[in-house]
């Protein structure tokens, strides 16, 4: 038999990417080596709520508000107006998205992608079964690749899949304290310090009964396990069990290409689609598998590969504004102490907070007051050329 779509990868967008196929009533095979938690800090944002229809029970924390804390230790917290960041375990959640991906039509195969062939019968996965060992080989017409960061599909099949540069996220998953005056499981802390990581950040993110504490850092020779040490400690959280210590590659860049011209289309990480700054990704992955399940759609109707190009279209035309936004923030702020400071400085601002606020919870770069935005326009030029104190608000 010969699959519409093989999609490699049952993360957030292999998942979707399944689902969506099966939906559509094409012949789909979702295939996932399992038997691994993926590291996640697990926030997401309301719109990937509503858009990817996460049910409530999925939901193990509903964050309030966020702490974001300077290389001096002054914090400023925000509160999250209309609404909540919603935490998921990765462990429960990844499994539910491919549950739900079989319960719409989808094949679940487990074991490990190994490469794709191609002969006079069309093309194939070749992939090893987890249970018996055996190597098998799938025929498909279309193939997505959402196997995530540092992706072998994207680097057998893509130009530049082999060549996105990432950063290096460590966490710890902790038992959560009961509440108390570093604690608060529904306040999400947000930690800039070079002490913690020289250019990224270090978190401490509630999950009910559990939270993770990490940080990332594109920096050879930073130890993350003192890091997020050094972070429990400050966070007066060193004395709590740890469950679990994990780390993962987040790539910080979206390939040019996401597809071969042929019969491959990337999504999610394997594509290197994270939001710079933050290191979303799990809503970006979702959509991605979603837009790539619509380009697949497309190329199968229509026949042509091109087709296999709206998947980035489609996510660009959404997002490059925000990505760049996002990126020249990175650029700016996190590359020193002196600048993180500046950083937090401008987040006392309440137009700041609201413009960010509203561009991650839905997703939209909103219009501010003009005003507001003039205001914001300045402090961000006093800060960066150093025209006031970094403390200045
Ligand atoms: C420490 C850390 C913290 C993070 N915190 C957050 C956060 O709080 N919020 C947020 O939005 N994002 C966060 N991210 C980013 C987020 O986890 C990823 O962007 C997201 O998981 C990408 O989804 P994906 O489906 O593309 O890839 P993945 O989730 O990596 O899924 C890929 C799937 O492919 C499978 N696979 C891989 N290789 C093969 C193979 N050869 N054969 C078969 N199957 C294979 C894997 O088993 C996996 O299930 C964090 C990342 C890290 C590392």
């Amino acid at each position: 038999m010969t699959y519409d779509v093989f999609v490699v990868g049952g993360g957030p967008s292999g998942a979707t990417a399944a689902e969506d196929l099966a939906r559509a009533g094409k012949r789909v095979a979702m295939l996932d080596r399992a038997g691994r938690i993926k590291p996640c800090g697990g926030a997401i944002p309301p719109r990937a709520i509503a858009d990817f229809k996460i049910p409530a029970d999925q939901i193990v924390a509903k964050i309030e508000t966020a702490r974001m804390i300077s290389p001096t230790g002054r914090s400023v917290d925000i509160h999250i107006e209309n609404g909540y960041v919603g935490m998921v375990d990765r462990e429960h959640f990844d499994e539910f998205l491919r549950v739900r991906a079989v319960q719409a039509g989808a094949d679940r195969l487990t074991g490990t992608y190994l490469r794709i062939e191609r002969d006079v019968d069309g093309t194939h996965v070749v992939w090893r079964d987890k249970v018996s060992g055996n190597e098998v080989r799938s025929r498909a017409k279309l193939v997505i690749g959402a196997d995530g960061a540092r992706s072998d599909v994207a680097r057998d099949e893509v130009p530049g899949g082999d060549t996105i540069p990432y950063v290096i996220a460590y966490h710890e998953i902790i038992k959560a304290p009961a509440a108390n005056k570093d604690y608060d499981p529904k306040r999400c802390d947000v930690i800039y310090d070079g002490r913690i990581s020289p250019d990224f950040y270090g978190w401490v993110f509630p999950h009910g009964d559990q939270a993770s504490v990490g940080m990332g850092t594109g920096v050879d020779g930073v130890n993350l396990k003192q890091a997020t040490a050094d972070l429990r400690a400050s966070s007066g959280l060193t004395g709590c069990e740890t469950i679990r210590k994990e780390g993962a590659p987040i790539p910080l860049r979206p390939l040019d290409r996401w597809d071969n011209g042929r019969d491959v289309v990337l999504a999610g990480d394997a594509a290197g689609v994270v939001a710079p700054s933050s290191g979303e990704g799990i809503y970006y992955a979702m959509l991605g598998g979603r837009v790539a399940a619509t380009a697949a759609q497309a190329c199968l109707a229509s026949g042509k590969a091109k087709d296999l190009k709206l998947a980035r279209k489609l996510f660009m035309k959404d997002n490059k504004t925000v990505f760049k936004v996002l990126r020249s923030m990175q650029d700016a702020y996190y590359k020193s102490d002196e600048r993180r400071e500046r950083f937090v400085s401008l987040c006392h601002d309440t137009d700041v907070q609201k413009l960010t606020f509203e561009a991650y919870m839905n997703k939209k770069l909103v219009a501010a007051r003009p005003l507001a935005h003039i205001k914001i326009g300045i402090k961000n030029v006093a800060h960066l050329l150093g025209w006031v104190k970094p403390s200045w608000t």
